[in-house]
């Protein structure tokens, strides 16, 4: 099934590694790495230091982020970490803030970086263009695009489903039922929720998660220990 192709396992990989160097800080800067990184044009040949062993898959991949241009759209890799850079392609500068919202938030920012709204804080009549979206308070009447990925907590609530985003993840300690149908790419399931969601690429069920209600999408992959419960219906692209 979906579990041989190594694309998928990849994209699997690289989320668990993520996740748990967020976790392990207790940050929320989530993502962020502070690891060192090789340097960005070193190929397999010139390793001296590490030994050609097994150590790729675990070291590297988290260190590599997947920029979104906000102005152009154009994806790019950025290494190390999230910081100010500029788009190689319409050569505009990208903002790289980090900002986390605790009570109600009504401005404006514009990053390719992370916001996070934290339990009890709001965004309202606020505008947003940002990499990720922790989202664990409410959101409403706002305009919001996200070029990576929306994360919900359980405390998620408000305009969701307005919420335009690339990928959505469910996080690790999250219980979340919600209403209306969330659309995206991809969507990655690594707590429990309950929902209509339509996706136009994979789902990924994680282990010890649990995925309930209505689901649409072009792949499906349940990892053992992963809970499903829901109609489904997979169809090819449409
Ligand atoms: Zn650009």
């Amino acid at each position: 099934m979906a579990a041989k192709d190594p694309l998928v396992i990849d994209g699997f990989a690289s989320v668990q590694a993520v996740r748990h160097s967020g976790k392990n800080k207790r940050d929320p800067k989530y993502g962020q790495s502070k690891t060192a990184l090789p340097a960005a044009g070193e190929k397999a040949g010139t390793k001296k230091k590490v030994g050609p062993k097994v150590k790729i898959g675990h070291t590297v991949v988290p260190d590599v982020f997947e920029i979104v241009c906000y102005e152009c759209g154009y994806t790019f890799p950025l290494r190390g970490r999230i910081q100010k850079t500029y788009c190689p392609k319409c050569r505009k500068t990208l903002v790289a803030n980090e900002q986390i919202i605790e009570s109600d938030w009504s401005g404006r920012v514009k990053t390719i970086g992370t916001v996070q709204v934290r339990n009890g804080g709001s965004l309202t009549k606020a505008h947003v263009v940002v990499g990720n979206l922790i989202l664990d308070g409410r959101i409403e009447d706002s305009t919001t695009k996200i070029c990576g990925r929306l994360e919900l907590g359980s405390n998620a609530s408000g305009d969701i489903a307005k919420i335009d985003t690339r990928d959505i993840l469910i996080r690790a300690d999250t219980k979340l039922s919600y209403r209306s149908k969330l659309r995206c790419e991809n969507l990655i399931v690594e707590g429990n929720f309950r929902g209509t969601v339509e996706v136009s690429g994979l789902v990924t069920v994680m282990p010890g998660a649990f995925l309930q209600g209505r689901v649409k999408a072009t792949r499906l992959l349940l990892h053992e220990g992963g809970g499903l419960k829901a109609t489904v219906k997979i169809a090819g692209k449409t």
